[in-house]
């Protein structure tokens, strides 16, 4: 059988499409281990909650391997509301659940709406039962090997969870156990995220190196505004104030100081390009507290407030901590005491920023 060693499938997954070109891109050679590695083709549950479907349609965008492929060669998708077609009932996917207990992979996409026993998120009726998506949930999670919370709504409530919410929307990992939820956050998430946090949950049969977030490592550590391409707009106080300005997106509400994901370099729609250098400000999607506290949007990011501790130079390895912790960039913290952020330099003219 071909497998990869994990230091192997980090080493590939780490590597974006920017950096390898586009022939080179990484899951080529990581589903063909997948597909060699997951013999007997493991049965996944896919479930929708509080969701857009957006995750499903990121996932639709898939390069290597491709939707088809996946569902054809690698894995057994015995329910998805959207992608499979199915007349399967609550009872029977209750039963598929009960046969391959402790081996199948759930995942869900959307948050859990909990307020009144779950009946904001009724997902099955009829004459003799309802069934709320928290019940259901909350049943399959049990006998899950593992759940991969796909996206930032699934994973910590997200859009479904922002304020009012009336529905006491949460993320998977207010409900179940943290050791078996491998969270896939973004509003989308990239496709590789989700295959990649998938093969490698299927691959070695255990959990990847977590963030405190639940996040796997090789797709969330780096810091957007440590990677950023106009870092150095940023480095000369060089701001756009209005869209399809050269300069650092901050004053037109980039949050990439808060974001960890390699965007970057892996880059969106087959390693087409990404928000940045497409012009648009990073909205930190994937941040557990997007989007209540990464909004308002297109708007100037507040002065850093970390958990009200006072950004003075005394302080700064305090905050930094602090900061790092919470997602939040150490180079902003300097740069905040720096003060750099806050001079408001329009740049001029149209050199490329990309
Ligand atoms: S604030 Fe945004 S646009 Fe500016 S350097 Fe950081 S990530 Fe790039
Ligand atoms: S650049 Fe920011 S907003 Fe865009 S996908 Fe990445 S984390 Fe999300």
């Amino acid at each position: 059988m071909r497998y990869l060693s994990r230091r192997k499938f980090i080493k590939l997954c780490s590597a974006g499409a920017a950096g390898l070109g586009l022939a080179q891109t990484p899951l080529p050679s990581v589903a063909a281990a997948f597909t060699a590695a997951s013999r007997g083709k493991p049965v996944v549950l896919w479930l929708q909650g509080a969701a857009c479907s957006g995750c499903t349609s990121s996932l639709m965008n898939s390069t290597y391997p491709q939707l088809k492929q996946l569902l054809q060669d690698i894995v057994e998708m015995r329910f998805h509301p959207q992608l499979v077609s199915t007349q399967l009932t609550l009872e029977a996917l209750l039963q598929v659940a009960q046969e391959h207990r402790g081996r199948y992979i759930l995942v869900l996409e959307g948050a859990i709406p909990t307020a009144k026993g779950g009946v904001y998120g009724l997902i099955h009726r009829t004459e003799q039962r309802t069934s709320s998506f928290l019940d259901v949930v909350q049943t399959l999670g049990q006998g899950a090997k593992f759940i991969l919370a796909a996206g930032t709504c699934a994973a910590y409530g997200g859009i479904a969870a922002a304020q009012p919410n009336p529905g006491d929307c949460v993320g998977a990992n207010n409900l179940l156990p943290a050791d078996k939820v491998l969270n896939v956050p973004g509003c989308p998430p990239h496709p590789d995220w989700l295959i990649g946090s998938l093969a490698h949950v299927l691959m070695y049969g255990e959990m990847p190196e977590r963030d405190d977030f639940g996040r796997a490592r090789v797709f969330y550590e780096g810091v957007v505004h440590d990677n950023c391409p106009r870092r150095q707009y940023f480095d000369n106080s060089n701001f756009a104030l209005v869209f399809g300005e050269p300069g650092c997106l901050l004053e037109v509400g980039c949050r990439g100081p808060m974001a960890f994901a390699d965007c970057y370099n892996r880059q969106w729609n087959g390693g087409q390009n990404w928000c940045i250098r497409s012009g648009g400000p990073c909205l930190t999607c994937t941040h557990p507290n997007f989007p209540d506290g990464t909004t308002p949007v297109f708007k100037r990011m507040p002065n850093v407030s970390v958990l009200g501790i006072t950004t003075t130079a005394d302080t700064i390895g305090k905050v930094a901590a602090a900061a790092t912790a919470l997602g939040v960039g150490i180079h902003l913290v300097g740069s905040y005491l720096a003060g750099r952020i806050g001079t408001k330099v329009p740049v001029k003219g149209g050199e490329n920023h990309g």
